[in-house]
């Protein structure tokens, strides 16, 4: 199969969220499995193409794409993505991608920045003279691409046998600007008059419209799937996704064992496997004194790694919090975002120095070694799609505590839930309750189990031996893609 995926952010070049996780490698395993896949990302200004051994395509030269009128002379960069045959192509604009951050809600073109992305997508294929069968799009930032394959390129024959999926990794943001988003992208009017599939609320919304023109959408777990059909869930569009619900699938992301697996993880200093889990105890030792706190082996560690953001629970964190630094445990925070929350937490290491220790930035390193440090992991998302670093504590025998929603519902079992065959599958500890109370209760759970040594390793070794890679999701995306090409 000929596979198109793009993206606005992939690891290793830019990410921002658990969207680049997966841009990096799914696509890789599409060709593992025998696909031709190529991949089209901005060329933000920190990315540095020489590092990464990608070369001026000058093949493709001079793209000219306009966007609201305006012609804009537009470049490509291309190589292959590390450790793989698959191509991908950077599309240089610098007067659109060298900004500060890769999204920058505030400035005035916006939108603009990814129509021209979106048409460069379409125009490298054109240039290439490569159509493929799937063109798969992610969030809002490229949803606009099958809009425009159909609306603004239709008339070109080398895409009438392309089929269309978008991906939703986060409904929370849909790419929502004014009026004139329509002009810019210089798509016909009817898309955003009388309530045209552009328009949502009077306002542009990219995403409402990707789901609209896609011939397959899916998100990125089934429970979540299932909830972004109801108000609750849905930011609005549960209308139009239950408009098109019999095209709507879930699959959860898989991870990349190459970056994220305690035998082989180079950013920690002790390596450790299910069998053999006296390096994790190391690194708790280690990872507590170098933030300066006391080491005991008897008292666990709990670790969050998050964007620090509604979304992901800390309201309910707050309303814990008091009675969490009063339990038998110690906590570590990284995550940055939301100023409330980051001097939520720095009051709480400023009166309690020794049992908890915050960092606020995004570090990668850290991140790898608070999962591979802390014994338990806390996720108590108000919403989550899939959610990653449940997946990463659970390969790293680090038992989360999750909110029973979206991907942590899939992923992570109750300590009390069985089988068919009776068996114990748990894996971790799950409330539902959006409450800081259930919360507690559940910590206060682990904390129990936490002290009984054969119930802790079994729970452990559940999470440690279940296969979450990438091969799994990725058989899963080729079955998607099989159904898109019957539409
Ligand atoms: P989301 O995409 O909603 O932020 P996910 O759990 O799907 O949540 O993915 C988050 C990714 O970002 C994970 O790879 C996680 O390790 C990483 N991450 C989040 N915050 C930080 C941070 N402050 N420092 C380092 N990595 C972080």
């Amino acid at each position: 199969m000929k596979i198109a995926f793009a993206s606005s952010e992939i690891v290793p070049y830019a990410k921002t969220g658990g969207l680049a996780d997966v841009s990096g490698a799914l696509p890789r395993e599409l060709e593992k499995l025998g696909n031709e896949v190529k991949v089209f990302m901005p060329k933000y200004y920190e990315i540095d193409e020489h590092k990464y051994g990608h070369h001026y395509d000058s093949l493709i030269g001079e793209l000219k794409i306009t966007t609201n009128g305006y012609e804009h002379s537009v470049h490509v960069f291309h190589g292959k993505m590390p450790h793989s045959n698959v191509n991908i192509y950077f599309v240089h604009y610098p007067n659109f991608f060298q900004r500060k951050q890769f999204y920058n809600s505030n400035d005035w073109d916006e939108d603009e920045r990814f129509i021209l992305f979106s048409k460069a997508v379409i125009q490298i294929m054109q240039k290439l003279g490569w159509a493929p069968d799937i063109l798969h799009v992610n969030d809002w930032q490229t949803a606009l691409i099958p809009v425009l394959l159909r609306e603004n390129y239709g008339w070109d024959s080398l895409f009438h046998k392309t089929k269309t999926v978008l991906t939703i990794h986060n409904i929370g943001y849909q790419g929502r600007f004014g009026l004139e988003s329509y002009k810019r992208a210089e798509l016909p009017t009817h898309l955003y008059e009388n309530n045209g599939w552009l328009s949502h609320e009077g306002d542009s919304n990219f995403l409402k419209a990707g789901i609209l023109y896609s011939d397959i959408i899916n998100t990125v777990s089934n429970t979540y799937a299932n909830e972004l059909l109801t108000p609750e869930y849905g930011h609005g569009m549960d209308g139009y996704l239950w408009y098109r619900h019999s095209d709507l699938y879930g699959i959860v992301n898989g991870i990349d064992y190459n970056i994220w697996n305690p035998e082989t993880d180079k950013l920690i200093p002790y390596n450790y496997s299910a069998n053999d889990l006296s390096g994790k105890l190391k690194n708790k030792k280690y990872l507590l004194e170098k933030l300066g706190m006391p080491f005991d082996s008897e008292i666990p560690l709990i670790g969050i790694i998050s964007r620090l953001v509604v979304q992901k629970g800390f309201n309910i964190i707050g309303d814990a919090l008091h009675e969490l630094l009063n339990l038998k445990a110690k906590f570590v925070v990284l995550g940055s975002g939301d100023y409330h929350y980051e001097n939520m937490f720095q009051d709480a290491f400023n009166n309690h120095p020794n049992k908890i220790s915050v960092y606020f930035g995004y570090n990668n390193e850290l991140a790898h070694l608070i999962e591979a440090a802390s014994d338990i992991f806390l996720m108590p998302s108000n919403y989550e799609p899939c959610g990653l670093n449940q997946l990463y504590s659970l390969k790293y025998g680090t038992v989360p505590v999750v909110r029973k929603t979206g991907g942590l519902a899939d992923t992570v079992q109750d300590w009390n839930e069985y089988n068919e065959l009776g068996q114990d599958i748990g894996n971790g500890f799950s409330f539902y309750e959006y409450s800081g109370k259930a919360l507690l209760q559940s910590v206060k759970r682990a904390i129990k189990d936490f002290d009984n040594k054969p119930v802790w390793r079994k729970i452990q070794h559940n999470g440690m031996n279940k296969d979450y890679s990438w091969k799994h999701s990725a058989k899963e995306y080729i079955e998607l893609y099989k159904k898109a090409l019957e539409k």
